[in-house]
């Protein structure tokens, strides 16, 4: 399957283990890779969306996913279990990201 943002991904072509680490392995090399990568915040939607429960993406683990999510929750821009995407600049506009 090819992600909607693959195109433009800092991340395309990279060694994918980098972004998909086991337990007690760093997730700083892939998380310096999506810093500066231009679709950060559509691959972060997706990954929310779609309930990734492995792996690195828009420069976040699983918890820190969850915890935005909450996040997005508690200040009323996501209702629970409703989509993400498309709202991302609201979010930004909301939480300062
Ligand atoms: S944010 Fe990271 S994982 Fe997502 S597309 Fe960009 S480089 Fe890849």
């Amino acid at each position: 399957m090819l992600l909607p943002f693959a195109e433009d991904a800092n991340c395309r072509g990279s060694d994918s283990e980098q972004f998909f680490i086991h337990t007690g392995a760093s997730s700083k090399p892939a998380k310096a890779i999506c810093k500066g990568c231009r679709v950060k915040q559509e691959c972060l939607d997706w990954a929310i969306e779609y309930r990734m429960v492995y792996g690195i993406w828009g420069g976040k683990t699983v918890k820190e996913r969850r915890r935005a999510t909450r996040e997005l929750v508690a200040v009323g821009v996501r209702e629970p279990g409703a989509s993400v995407l498309g709202v991302a600049e609201e979010a930004s506009a909301v939480t300062g990201t």
